[in-house]
């Protein structure tokens, strides 16, 4: 299973991929967390992107394309993957495209997890008081300032890439609205339905590829059986000829003869 959640911060992606990667026994990449990793290991890409990421804007295309693509690469990903976080630019998803194009992955959903946007900075607010009650350290773009300019990015942003799915026939929109344990099901729902529609289409698809060669196989013997029957009705011909008809010519033919005759 390869899929994309597509929502914006707080609408639910990281908790829903994770329940996904245990049921499914697939990879979470989360370019979110990547990039933090490398914030925390100092790497160059994170020295880069440890400002951005403060401030809630979006860390340049060829940075995030870059790690998603040696990643892709990893054998680990063979089972499949949700991407959570990414991409997030209509410039990103048209790299994923070629990306995946080249390493002939399919991709087989995009799933939008659609919020009120009201309900954001509660959930936002909520996440950060649980992450200090069980003492961890908390994201420093997860305050009300940065989520709102986080949200405007994903607006402006991400939010195209609803079409740009939708358009390629690849965006499943759920109620992210619904309890945790609902959306999982209601995803759970929807992948059910792709593998029986893939199952359903690749049966057809064998059916044809089984209908065609029948048809090769027949078709020289019918080939062979026309010719037969030609070569018999032309032997027929030549030893049986149609009563008369030979005769008849040298009758003419003598006819003729005696009238020349006659006439001299
Ligand atoms: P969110 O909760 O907003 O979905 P993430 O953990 O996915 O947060 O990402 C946090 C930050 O990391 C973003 O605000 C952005 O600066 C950076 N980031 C993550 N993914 C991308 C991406 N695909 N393109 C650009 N920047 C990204």
């Amino acid at each position: 299973m390869r899929l994309i959640l597509l929502g914006p911060p707080g609408a639910g992606k990281g908790t829903q991929a994770q329940r996904l990667v245990a049921k499914h026994d697939i990879i979470q990449l989360s370019t979110g967390d990547m990039l933090r990793a490398a914030v925390a290991a100092g790497t160059p890409v994170g020295m880069q992107a440890k400002e951005i990421m403060a401030s809630g804007s979006l860390v340049p295309d060829e940075i995030v394309i870059g790690i998603i693509s040696d990643r892709l690469d990893q054998p680990d990903m063979k089972n499949g993957f949700i991407l959570d976080g990414f991409p997030r630019t209509v410039p990103q998803a048209e790299a994923l495209d070629e990306l995946l194009k080249k390493k002939h992955i399919k991709l087989d959903a995009v799933v939008e997890l659609r919020v009120n946007e009201s309900a954001l900075l509660q959930r936002v607010e909520s996440r950060v008081a649980e992450m200090r009650a069980r003492g961890e350290e908390v994201r420093i773009d997860d305050t009300p300032e940065v989520l709102t300019k986080r949200l405007a990015q994903y607006r402006s942003m991400t939010e195209p890439l609803i079409h740009y799915y939708s358009e390629r026939r690849k965006l499943l929109t759920v109620d992210g609205m619904l309890t945790i344990e609902q959306v999982t099901r209601e995803i759970n729902r929807i992948l059910a339905a792709i593998d029986a529609a893939d199952a359903r289409a690749a049966a057809k698809k064998a059916q044809a590829k089984r209908a065609r060669v029948a048809k090769a196989v027949k078709k020289p013997a019918k080939a062979a059986k026309k010719a037969s029957k030609g070569a018999k009705k032309a032997a027929t011909k030549v030893a049986k000829p149609a009563k008369g008809k030979v005769a008849r010519r040298p009758v003419k033919a003598a006819k003729k003869v005696t009238k020349k005759r006659a006439k001299r």
